[in-house]
């Protein structure tokens, strides 16, 4: 059984933004209805970089509904970084990481502390 449900469309839009932004990281705090993710917000006060996006959670809006959060590794690795996991607590449950290049398998969903999540993509 799934973890998590999340719309193919979004998944699509995270691939897209993570092309665009390429060479540099993107963040979007992903919101969720019902069981399913659908939603995303670009996070504020994120400040990217070619080698890795400078997170300033403090500068995010602690509100109910942020289910994660979804960001791109520009260098194709699809883990967490040590940046990541200490990031991610603060942010909610699910966080997706899109890997360079982007396409719709480049993506892997994991729980708060780094280890996988399953997640069970629909249309
Ligand atoms: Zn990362």
């Amino acid at each position: 059984m799934a973890d998590i449900k999340i719309k193919k469309e979004l998944l699509q839009i995270l691939a897209e933004l993570g092309k665009s932004n390429h060479p540099c990281e993107f963040l979007a705090l992903l919101r969720k209805n019902g069981d399913i993710i659908d939603e995303f917000e670009l996070a504020p006060g994120t400040i990217t970089g070619s080698t890795s996006a400078s997170f300033q959670p403090h500068m995010m809006p602690i509100e109910t509904g942020i289910a994660g959060s979804a960001h791109s590794h520009p260098n194709g690795m699809m883990r967490p970084s040590d940046a990541d996991l200490r990031f991610f607590p603060a942010t909610g449950k699910y966080h997706i990481i899109i890997g360079a290049p982007y396409t719709e398998d480049d993506w892997r969903c994991f729980f708060a502390d780094g280890s996988p999540c399953q997640a069970e993509v629909i249309d």
